[in-house]
């Protein structure tokens, strides 16, 4: 290892009268208390926490004693406030290597630089370079929320599978050109942020419109009434049309009244003769069949072990119970 002669120290931003060093160490520093004792400055100890980064505790500038992750610290003391969309990488995937350098990456990385900036594409590198290959890929293990319609599985629990979601991006496109808004939608598919599911409507759905517009767009007047009127003519629709099952019990057999009214020919026997096979062969107006994604908020509610499991104390040992 070639350490520097003399270790570079640096104030730390959030933490005063603190200062760490490019080679992953901390110290406070010589200060005097509200009081006026004089408090020599020291080393401070750091602890690994469970997943091995290294933690590093001490007095924020709001005076609140905080624990941070050690390289995290570092690269907002030498380097910047993380940028919104980056994270802090570790080059060689040790999370206890917290040593920074200057320059650029490469140049960084000459002098035995580990941290760095970067997206969660240079992440993943880091990851692929440091495992010497593509990563294994367990296979998907989990039922797609949506299973009992789609049979689907994901690599993920309570995630969609892959054509579900591309018929979400389709539902989703096709509800904001009709006007709706893109909270409405996210909402509507159980997702809590909108950048997701606005994704998803501009590669499956084809919608062009920016985010900007479809965040504030709202329903026309008349898109609403159209809404409206539609919604009620289905209900009417799904009212007055007895189910298959209705049908079957009045004693019609399947396929004679598509309409599900038993019609006359039947109990004649004139089933498949003249008039009666124009009825079998008309079909109902097609309609868009409504697309069968199940928003998260339709997921059967699966009780908690405490709503089923009743505790029961232990009984006290020489204590009998009498019943
Ligand atoms: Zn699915």
């Amino acid at each position: 290892m070639s350490e520097a002669p003399e270790e570079r120290w640096k104030a730390i931003p959030d933490g005063p009268g603190y200062e760490c060093s490019w080679d992953g160490h901390f110290r406070s520093l010589d200060r005097v208390t509200s009081s006026g004792r004089s408090v020599k400055g020291q080393p401070i100890a750091t602890t690994t926490s469970k997943d091995n980064y290294v933690l590093l505790k001490y007095w924020n500038a709001e005076g609140k004693r905080v624990s941070r992750q050690a390289h995290r610290v570092m690269l907002e003391t030498f380097d910047k406030p993380c940028p919104p969309g980056m994270q802090s990488r570790h080059y060689d995937d040790n999370p206890q290597n917290n040593r920074w350098r200057p320059g650029t990456e490469a140049e960084s990385r000459k002098q035995g630089g580990n941290l760095f900036y970067g997206n969660g594409r240079q992440q993943h590198r880091d990851k692929v370079r440091n495992n010497g290959g593509p990563l294994p890929v367990s296979p998907p293990a989990h039922d797609c929320i949506n299973h009992a319609q789609c049979g689907g599985k994901t690599r993920n629990e309570g995630k969609r599978c892959v054509p579900c979601v591309e018929q979400v991006g389709r539902d989703a496109g096709a509800m904001l050109r009709d006007g709706e808004n893109l909270m409405k939608v996210a909402q509507h598919f159980g997702y809590k942020g909108t950048d997701w599911v606005f994704t998803l409507a501009a590669k499956h759905g084809g919608y062009r419109g920016s985010k900007d517009e479809a965040l504030i767009q709202r329903r026309k007047w008349s898109q609403r009434v159209t809404k409206a009127v539609r919604g009620r003519l289905r209900r009417r629709d799904a009212r007055s049309r007895p189910g298959p099952s209705l049908a079957s019990a009045k004693g019609g057999e399947a396929g004679t009244a598509p309409f599900g009214r038993p019609s006359h020919q039947d109990s004649l026997g004139h089933i498949g003769h003249g008039k009666s096979q124009d009825v079998t062969q008309r079909e109902p107006p097609q309609r868009p069949e409504p697309s069968r994604v199940v928003t998260r908020s339709s997921r059967p509610h699966v009780p908690y072990p405490s709503d089923t499991v009743r505790y029961r104390a232990p009984r006290k040992p020489g204590v009998t119970r009498h019943r």
